[in-house]
C-alpha cells in the first residue's frame, strides 16, 4: 500500500474517500472546501443533475462567508472571481450578477480537481462532470450513500475546520517554517499568533483532528462524534499525560503532536486511561496519526515539523525519547480494550 493512498485504502469507505479529498493535497485556493460545503447543502436536493447556476449561489455564499472573516482565500495575489464575491458583499453588484459570474468563472479548476488527491484520481466519484453535455454536475449514488451516513454532519464540520486552518495560515503571511498552531487546554481551541503576537482562534481542536482518526477513538477505535449533544462526543486527550510536564522540556506534551481524540470510556471510564502512559504499541499509532497530519499541507505539517522533527525518522525518535523519559517517571501503563478494527 503506497503511503499516499494508505489513508483510504486501509479502510476504503466513502467517508474516508471524502476525507482524503478534504484533508490532503495541496490547496492553492479554498474552492474545494466551498464546493464540498455546497454539496453538503445539496444532500437533500430534488435532482441528481445540478446545473452550475443552481450550484453557484451555494458555492459563492460559502466563499463570501469566509471572505468576511478571512480575506485571503487563494495563494495567488488576486482573483477576478473573488473580487466579484467582494463586490457583492459590498452591495456593488446584484445577486443575479454574482450567480452569473460564479457559474461562468467560479468552477474553472475546482470541478476538475475535486477528486484528485496527491496527484491520484480517486476511484470513487461523488459527482460526474457533465458541464459540456448538461451544463452542470451529476451527483452519484455514492454521494447519496455518503449523505445518508450518520457521520455526514461530522464531515461537514471537519471541512469547516480544515478550511479555517488553511485560510488562517495563508492570512498570516508568515514564512512556512515559523507558522505554529498551538493548543489551549482551557477552551480546547487551536490558535496561532500573528507577527504582532496577537492570538487568532482558528477552530475547535476536536473538529480539526477527527478526520485524521476517521471518526474513531484513538485508543479503542470505537466511533466518536463531533455533535455537542451526542453521548459519543469525543474527549480531547493528551497522549503523554500532563503530569509529565516536569520532564517535558522539549517534549511534545502541549503540542498538537500529543493531542488525540478519545471516547469517554477510554478517557475517563471505569478502566480509563487518566494519567497513565499508553502502552508502547500506541506510540507507533500516534506516530502514524501524526504522519497523516504531516501529509495535510499547511499549517499542521509545518507545526508538527517544528515541534517534532523535519524527517519521519527524526519524528519517530523524538516520540520514542519522550516515551523513554515518560517510562522512567511513570510506572503505571495502560492499554485500551479494542472496540473495532485498526483503521488508522
Ligand atoms: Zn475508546
Amino acid at each position: 500500500m503506497a503511503d499516499d493512498t494508505r489513508f483510504y485504502e486501509i479502510e476504503p469507505s466513502l467517508e474516508n474517500y471524502w476525507r482524503a479529498v478534504i484533508l490532503f493535497g495541496k490547496n492553492v485556493a479554498s474552492y474545494k472546501f466551498a464546493l464540498a460545503k455546497a454539496l453538503y447543502d445539496l444532500r437533500k436536493g430534488p435532482s441528481e443533475l445540478v446545473r452550475l447556476d443552481e450550484l453557484a449561489p451555494l458555492f459563492a455564499d460559502h466563499l463570501i462567508a469566509h471572505l468576511k472573516q478571512c480575506d485571503k482565500q487563494i495563494t495567488s495575489r488576486s482573483s477576478a472571481f473573488l473580487d466579484v464575491c467582494r463586490k457583492y458583499s459590498n452591495g456593488e453588484i446584484s445577486r443575479d450578477r454574482l450567480i452569473q459570474e460564479t457559474a461562468r468563472h467560479g468552477f474553472n479548476n475546482v470541478i476538475d480537481a475535486f477528486h484528485n488527491v496527491h496527484g491520484n484520481e480517486l476511484d470513487k466519484r461523488f459527482f460526474l462532470d457533465e458541464r459540456k453535455t448538461s451544463g452542470g454536475i451529476r451527483l452519484t449514488e455514492d454521494f447519496y450513500r455518503l449523505a445518508e451516513a450518520q457521520s455526514f454532519d461530522d464531515l461537514n464540520v471537519e471541512t469547516e475546520a480544515r478550511w479555517r486552518l488553511v485560510e488562517t495560515a495563508w492570512e498570516l503571511r508568515l514564512p512556512r517554517h515559523v507558522v505554529r498552531i498551538a493548543y489551549d487546554d482551557n477552551d480546547q481551541i487551536l490558535h496561532t499568533l500573528t507577527s504582532q503576537n496577537r492570538r487568532v482562534n482558528i477552530t475547535s481542536s476536536r473538529n480539526a483532528l477527527n478526520g485524521y482518526q476517521k471518526g474513531r477513538c484513538f485508543y479503542c477505535y470505537r466511533n466518536i462524534s463531533l455533535d455537542m449533544f451526542s453521548d459519543d462526543l469525543a474527549d480531547v486527550d493528551h497522549f503523554f499525560p500532563h503530569k509529565l510536564n516536569f520532564c517535558a522540556k522539549g517534549k511534545p506534551i502541549d503540542g498538537v503532536a500529543n493531542l488525540v481524540l478519545a471516547c469517554k470510556e477510554c478517557n475517563r471510564g471505569a478502566d480509563g486511561k487518566f494519567d497513565r502512559l499508553p502502552s508502547i504499541d500506541l506510540l507507533a499509532r500516534l506516530n502514524r496519526r501524526n504522519e497523516y497530519l504531516i501529509k495535510s499541507h499547511h499549517p499542521l505539517r509545518e507545526t508538527l515539523m517544528l515541534q517534532t522533527g523535519i524527517t519521519e525518522t527524526d519524528r519517530r525518535s523524538y516520540l520514542q525519547s519522550a516515551y523513554t523519559c515518560a517510562e522512567s517517571h511513570l510506572i503505571m501503563k495502560w492499554a485500551p480494550k479494542p472496540c473495532g478494527n485498526a483503521t488508522f
